[in-house]
């Protein structure tokens, strides 16, 4: 390759990625393996380095940044606050709420150099609310309060699969929220699930939002976010006629209890889950506010969103057999940019790539060089596809004679020719449009 030096655009052949197919059976030799996970380890995504773990490599990392972003913008809409909790727990505060279980292997466990026990956090309940009870008596001019973090969560597996889809070390944003009564708790809890539903809505794959199985985490109202997939663990029972969805675990019955009508059995993964958790935690932990001289517990709620699972399931549904496919906004960069192979006639076009690269940066878009000139156009196009970038720009044959530029839209499969002015013209056409509609399937109640 020629000499050329990239000012401040990420150049594809210094990215670190997967060079050799490492399927995890090295592992488990019985561990199945889908179309998802086996793409997301062939395209540099994650790299599977114990049971269970995987390693989010440079082209992974910028998904999961991307869909951070996303998550904290609605966050921030509805006023919650962004804090980091140690990752360990004292046990004795899971002892205090009643959730430790001496026998539960899922919990990893460690003790410290003063025989003091903490867990590896799958959840942060206590945590939280211990942070709350040590600054508390709370004010009860700033409820409701909403305090959420976004953080890897452990939980030992007895059996992880398919990579990210279920790991034992995991990205989730976990939210928390106070308020001083029943009443305003359900209010904070409607206002957390739209932000929920723009959410899913932006990342653009169909979704439920079904009846939830509040399991270990309890409280008195619940809902779970799915992406139905057969590849799904979660059963999730469905009526057609009146968009009525809820986990089989909650309902037990064969029809739905609203029109009588049959359920159909569905396999889900589930994304996202809401609780109603009432004052379960912050009783015992005692986090108080303070009315009137009277000290009262709160009422709490707690809304996860599983990041590293939303990123395999996505995979999971989107893509083909050979190609990467990603929700819109999250793909590891919006475009590539190709230039000639080396030798050829239009060699000398390369210095329209940082042109290019200004161009597409003042309109927030992000864009890599695929600067390995000594593979053929065709196959730089090809890895394009494979990794799931959604735009390439190709200087092709017409970019010394014309001036012109192939804009490559790669989930549409179409080609269009265009001049500089034409890619901001494109671009720009695409960031005014409003994200697409899909079919929502809420929950009627
Ligand atoms: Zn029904």
């Amino acid at each position: 390759m020629a000499n050329i030096k990239y000012n401040k655009i990420s150049r594809l052949s210094q990215i670190l990625k997967s060079t050799n197919l490492t399927l995890p059976d090295v592992f488990d030799k019985s561990e199945i393996v889908s179309k998802g996970y086996v793409n997301m380890i062939n395209n540099g995504i994650i790299k599977p380095v114990n049971r269970g773990m995987h390693v989010l490599l440079p082209l992974g990392f910028r998904v999961l940044d991307k869909l951070t972003k996303l998550i904290d913008r609605e966050m921030l809409n509805i006023g919650a606050q962004r804090i980091l909790l140690p990752a360990l727990t004292a046990t004795k505060l899971w002892k205090k709420t009643g959730r430790y279980e001496p026998d539960n292997n899922e919990l990893f466990k460690v003790t410290d150099r003063y025989e003091k026990e903490y867990v590896l956090s799958p959840t942060f309940e206590e945590g939280v609310c211990d942070v709350l009870s040590k600054l508390g008596p709370i004010s009860s001019k700033i409820l409701p309060l909403k305090l959420y973090q976004i953080s890897s969560k452990w939980r030992d597996e007895m059996k992880p699969r398919l990579g990210l889809l279920r790991s034992r070390e995991f990205i989730m944003k976990d939210l928390y929220t106070f308020d001083a009564n029943l009443d305003d708790a359900t209010n904070t809890y409607n206002l957390v699930c739209e932000a929920y539903t723009k959410i899913f809505k932006q990342l653009g794959i169909e979704y439920i939002k079904a009846e939830g199985d509040a399991g270990s985490i309890g409280g008195s109202l619940s809902h779970e976010y799915h992406y139905l997939s057969k590849v799904g663990e979660d059963i999730v029972l469905a009526c057609k006629s009146c968009n009525y969805y809820v986990n089989k675990n909650v309902h037990t019955q064969s029809e739905c209890p609203h029109c009588n009508k049959s359920l159909l059995k569905h396999n889900a993964i589930e994304v996202g889950h809401t609780f109603l958790l009432d004052t379960k935690y912050s009783q015992p932990l005692k986090v108080l506010y303070k009315e009137q001289n009277v000290e009262k517990p709160l009422v709490m709620g707690c809304f996860g969103i599983g990041l590293s699972r939303i990123m395999a399931a996505a995979v999971e549904i989107l893509s083909t057999n050979e190609e990467l496919r990603w929700p819109s906004g999250l793909a590891p960069y919006t475009v590539t940019i190709i230039p000639p192979k080396s030798g050829s006639k239009e060699e000398a076009a390369v210095s329209y790539v940082e042109t290019i690269n200004e161009i597409l940066c003042r309109l927030g878009i992000d864009a890599v060089v695929d600067d390995r000139t000594g593979l053929t156009i065709g196959k730089r196009v090809l890895y394009t596809r494979t990794v799931g970038c959604p735009y390439a720009i190709i200087l092709g044959k017409s970019v010394i004679s014309k001036s012109m530029f192939e804009l490559y839209d790669v989930y549409n499969d179409k080609y269009h020719a265009v001049t500089l002015e034409g890619i901001s013209d494109y671009f720009m056409d695409r960031n005014s449009k409003e994200p697409e509609n899909i079919l929502l399937q809420e929950n009627r109640s």
